[in-house]
Parts: C-alpha cells; structure tokens; sequence
C-alpha cells in the first residue's frame, strides 16, 4: 500500500458506476480504499453538475479539504465526474488534478506521476477498508452507453459526457459472465438513453433478450429510458423474459406540451400517456418511476396545473421531483421567462405533496401480497431489521438476521407508508 484513498460521490447511477471504476485504478495504483476521507492521502471527488444544489455541496466539500491540508499537507485531492468538463477553469484552482468524463481512462497515468504521501505510517492503521461503493456484492451496475445524442434544454450532460458510445455487446456479455461467477445477483444496465443502444446490428432490445436468455439466474434492470426511443420490441423482451425486472424508469419532465417542446422532450404528454398504457398491459406488476422539473422558464400556472393533471392521471409508483435550476452552458438559460425561485419551490412543495398522497394509495395496494425480495442490507435505523427489495424496487422491512442479506425471501406485505413497505417472513 503507497496511502489512503477515499471516493467521494455524487449524482446519479452512471457516477456510481464510475465509482467502482475510479476504485479499482486506485488499488491497481497500491492505494487502500477507506471511507475515512479526513485521513486520507488522495480523495477524489466523483462529481455531478446536473443540478445547481449539487455543485454547492461539491464547492463546500472542497472548502473543508482545503482546510484539512493545513493538518495533511501532502493531501491531493482530484476531481473528475461532469464537474470536471462543466467548471474545469474553477477545479483548476481547487484541485491538483481534474479529469472529465469523456478522458476517465487517463486517471491512472495521473496516479502514476503523483508523489507518494510523506505522512504514510504516521497514523493508526486500523482504518476500516471500503468495499467500493454503494452497490452491494450482489447488485452491481454496468454501464452500456456513455454521453447522450439528445440536447434537452435544462441538461449539461451532452457538454460534460459527450456524444454517445456504446460499448461492444460481447465485452458486456463477458462482464456480467464474471459478475455472475462472482455471486452477482442484479445487474442494473445503465446509460443516460438506455434504451438508445446500438452496436453493429444490436438495439437495446435484442441486447436485453440476450443478457437475459444468456445469465437466466441474473435480474436485469435498466435506467434511464427516453420516452422517444422507447421501441414495441423492448416491452416485448420485458413481458417474456421473467428475469427482466418490472420496473422503469421513464421521465416525464413537465405534463405541458408546450414546456416540453422549450424542453427539447420530443413527445407530448399524449404520446407518453400511450407508452405507459402498453408497457403496462404488458407488464402487469411494472412499477413506474420518473423524473419532474417544475418552474421551467416560460411555465405558467396553467402549465403546472397540466404536471398535476399528469401525475394524477399516470399515478407513478416513485417520483424524482426537482424545480428548475440554470446550468451554465445549457441553452434554457437563454429562455424568457425565468420564475423567481420562491415560486419554483413552491410548486415542487405541491408537487411533492401530490406524490406523497398517490405514493401512499399505490403502496397500499401492496398489502397483502407476497414478493420474492433481494435483501439488500441491513436497516439505518435498527439493525435486527433488513432492507429488501421487491421485483418492482420498493423497498420493504423485514425483522431478521443480518445473515439474510443476498438472499431471496418470500415476504408478505403487511403494511405500507408513502415511501416503504413492511413485511413479515412467509412460513
Ligand atoms: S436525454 Fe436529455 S436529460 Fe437525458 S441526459 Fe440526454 S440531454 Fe440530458
């Protein structure tokens, strides 16, 4: 070992993913992974930009491990993850080195030419060792694509990840092969328009059917899907192959059609009323979550008022909800008609309020039934009560041993709030 390295992580899924890749160069480099950043020698901070909310917390972040170089000296702190595309002129100045996502792979030549740490050997040893990052040994995710054609008006992602690329199907094929031998139970597909894929004669579809034909013992999961792009042959692969999982994630954004054109969406409310109503006939247990941004410039009360109407007419089982915030670079800056920001936020309050009642109806309609559940991990609160997940991805408590996590169990729904189910074990 040449020093203490932690991860610092924000965002979405695909950072995660990144995570457990920006973990492996750092043991590869003779680094040990801690979740002790305050005594670490390197930390990197896997950032986002999406929203403004996040790069504030980035900002702070870095404000106290400036401070803690006056206690570690030798301390170097890297930043990568769309920060690092979006503010790289700022990093420069913050940080001792800065990749963005689109140079990820030159982090180890970077590792390569650091000094090591002077302060190694100096401190209790005892440091608990990060097992990676938040995905758990038996759910991993794995990226399919990379960047994003689309230029909705609100999003820095096509400036910070790039255009799309698509990773060949045979090394993901391989990729799952060693998760599986490794005890991997869910895999997640991941990519900004998952459904977007294409390699040589590959869609998303036939690439979904043949992960699940070929590991039938593996849960497949796939985020984020685009409306747009959201083709009949993949509600096919979703309704026969019973290792796909019956959950999507399809953000709506705005309910008004004229929002969603300033968007760049590219459907109207219609046309994704329609999709969910096929996918749903075909998928009878599919939950459905999605992703809302309120007080978008030029949205009038009439507009919000067509959100409401969305959300009450589709009745999603989970929702994302933000209110708009500008991002440099994107080109809804430029739009007429920015709300204050008072106004945002009062509309997400009713949004959410919204949510939280449909939450509560839908989840109650889990009562009752039995899932077969992945437990995940071990309840924040009580340590006697594991966190599973049902095929949809609701999350339920259930009384039992910490031995129980990376199994499937039957459970019995008994009770439900708006944000969590409650189950017993099925004798
Ligand atoms: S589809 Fe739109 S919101 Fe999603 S990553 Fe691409 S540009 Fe951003």
């Amino acid at each position: 070992m040449i020093g203490r390295a932690s991860i610092l992580t924000y965002g979405c899924q695909m950072n995660e993913a990144d995570t457990t890749d920006i973990g492996q160069a750092l043991k590869r480099a003779g680094y040990e992974l801690t979740r002790s950043w305050d005594q670490s020698d390197l930390v990197v901070l896997n950032t986002c930009a999406i929203r403004e909310k996040a790069e504030d917390r980035i900002r702070g972040t870095l404000g106290h491990l400036k401070s803690l170089r006056a206690r570690r000296p030798w301390l170097v702190v890297g930043v990568m993850g769309c920060m690092a595309a979006q503010s790289a002129d700022y990093l420069s100045h913050e940080a001792d080195f800065v990749i963005p996502p689109m140079e990820a792979g030159q982090l180890s030549e970077v590792l390569a030419g650091l000094p090591p740490p002077p302060g190694l050997g100096e401190e209790e040893g005892d440091l608990p060792p990060l097992e990676m990052n938040q995905e758990t040994p038996f759910k991993r995710f794995l990226p399919i694509i990379r960047g994003c054609n689309h230029r909705c008006t609100f999003c820095v992602v096509p400036n910070t990840r790039g255009p799309e690329y698509y990773e060949p199907p045979e090394e993901l094929f391989q990729k799952v092969g060693e998760m599986r031998d490794r005890g991997v139970l869910e895999v997640t597909l991941l990519g900004q328009t998952v459904n977007a894929y294409v390699h040589g004669g590959w869609t998303f579809a036939t690439l979904l059917q043949e992960m699940a034909h070929r590991f039938p013992a593996v849960g497949f999961r796939f985020i984020t899907s685009h409306p747009r792009q959201f083709s009949d042959e993949i509600i096919e692969v979703m309704a026969t192959r019973p290792n796909v999982m019956p959950y999507l994630h399809l953000p709506l954004q705005a309910g008004s059609d004229r929002v969603l054109r300033r968007m760049k969406r590219l459907y109207t409310f219609a046309e994704y009323e329609a999709l969910v109503g096929r996918v749903r006939s075909a998928v009878p247990d599919l939950a459905l979550s999605t992703d809302i941004i309120c007080g978008f410039p030029g949205e009038t009360e009439e507009d919000f008022d067509r959100t409401l109407e969305a959300m009450k007419r589709i009745r999603f089982e989970s929702a994302f909800m933000f209110y708009y915030s500008e991002r440099p670079g994107t080109a809804a800056v430029n739009l007429d008609g920015k709300l204050p920001i008072p106004a945002r936020k009062e509309r997400l309050a009713r949004l959410i309020r919204l949510q939280k009642d449909i939450q509560m109806e839908v989840n109650q309609s889990e009562v009752g039934r039995r899932r077969r559940c992945l437990v995940e991990r071990t309840s924040k609160k009580d340590p006697a009560v594991m966190l599973a997940r049902t095929p949809s991805n609701k999350g339920v408590l259930v009384p039992g041993p910490e031995s129980l996590i990376g199994s499937y169990l039957e459970l019995e729904i008994q009770r439900a709030d708006s944000f969590i189910l409650f189950a017993s074990q099925r004798a």
